[in-house]
């Protein structure tokens, strides 16, 4: 049982609505202390197995410094992520992946490097620095009801893995597998996962990330207390790991908006939204209906409990948070949109169409 499960019904704790009916739209509002609990009782449920962030979920570093208190580490995928944390983090441990590394990124300190390659491997000792290394793996291994499965390019297969074996050597040390498989799996499927890849002997294996965040449905979240007493029975004295991105900080994440107009188009009810997905695009990248509540802080025209279509101020058909949902609102109306924590303002197109960026808003107590 996750402690900072929503009421039913409630989406939005009570401090993310107070701040968000008296903010300046469009904004985000981070939640830290909701981040902070969450991320405290994903560590308890995950005892005997380390824990990195994912920072290419969400880099902001208030969020990141929350998350500290309670991971082991952070991962990182390029050398701006790379400098980013440790320039905030200088003791933390870093395990540095990523697809293409550069030679400039192969120098990076790191606690763990991960590789892609054999060719990338042989450029890694080319270095001539010390590099503790889990070699990444692409497994022929059935993933079922993934949203995003991670085949094609990523890592290598078992050919791959035998060429690697032979360059180590010195200061160039395998401590491990890395695998990072899928996204959009719950813990019954990702602890099969794990059992199928847990059969290696390697004494160190970091699963990825990939926990399920539904958000057609906001209230079922992750099981982490099953994930982490699962790890425990597999570790079998094994040094595991784990990197969630999405399922850390996508609760603690909103973005505010405000209604500028309603109307009907061939009897569709439409309300347009200051700001949009150049703001927030995980509805249009993930094809859901962005979950949301609406504050009643308007006293224009609407609508009442029927469905409606939420824009944005984007002159694009795609620009769309959600698709003929029931709701009411009417102009002047506030719209708080959830789970906005993880790869939504990082991952937008900001500059499209050049209107002003979003407020960014902290709430600390
Ligand atoms: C993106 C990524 C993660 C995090 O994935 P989530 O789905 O956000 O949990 C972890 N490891 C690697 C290698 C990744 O590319």
């Amino acid at each position: 049982m996750i402690p900072d499960r929503l009421i039913p019904g409630r989406l939005i704790p009570d401090r993310v609505r107070e701040a968000a009916a008296a903010l300046p739209a469009p904004a985000y509002v981070y939640d830290l202390p909701g981040l902070d609990a969450h991320a405290a009782a994903v560590r308890r449920a995950l005892a005997g197995v380390e824990l990195y962030y994912a920072v290419k979920a969400n880099p902001d570093a208030e969020l990141l410094r929350v998350l500290a208190g309670h991971v082991d580490g952070f991962e990182v995928s390029s050398g701006g992520e790379h400098a980013h944390v440790t320039g905030l983090f200088p003791a933390m441990p870093v395990a540095l992946g990523g697809p293409g590394k550069t030679d400039a990124e192969l120098r990076l300190p790191h606690h763990r490097v991960h590789v892609e390659s054999p060719n990338e491997l042989r450029r890694l000792r080319a270095t001539g620095l010390p590099a503790d290394v889990l070699l990444r793996i692409n497994p022929d291994l059935p993933v079922e009801g993934a949203a995003l499965t991670m085949s094609g390019p990523f890592g290598m297969d078992e050919a791959g893995v035998a060429e690697c074996l032979p360059l180590f050597g010195g200061r160039l040390r395998l401590r491990g597998l890395h695998a990072h498989l899928a996204s959009g799996l719950d813990a019954p499927q990702l602890l099969r996962l794990a059992a199928a890849l847990l059969r290696t002997e390697h004494e160190e294996v970091n699963l990825g990330g990939g926990m399920a965040v539904p958000y057609a449905e906001p209230e079922r979240r992750f099981d982490w207390t099953a994930y982490g007493a699962g790890l425990r029975a597999l570790a079998g004295g094994r040094r595991l790991r784990i990197e969630p991105g999405r399922a850390l900080t996508a609760y603690c994440g909103y973005y505010v908006t405000r209604v500028m107009d309603v109307k009907r188009v061939r009897g569709q009810a439409y309300a347009i939204l200051l700001g949009g997905t150049h703001h927030l695009r995980t509805p249009v990248t993930k094809g859901h209906d962005q979950p949301f509540e609406v504050l009643p802080t308007g006293a224009g025209p609407g609508v009442t409990d029927e469905p409606v279509t939420l824009a944005g101020q984007l002159c694009t058909p795609k620009d769309v948070f959600a698709r003929a949902v029931p709701a009411s609102l009417r102009v002047g109306d506030t719209v708080v949109f959830a789970m906005a924590g993880a790869y939504a303002w990082n991952i937008s197109h900001h500059d499209f169409l050049m209107h002003p960026k979003p407020a960014f808003r902290h709430l600390r107590s």
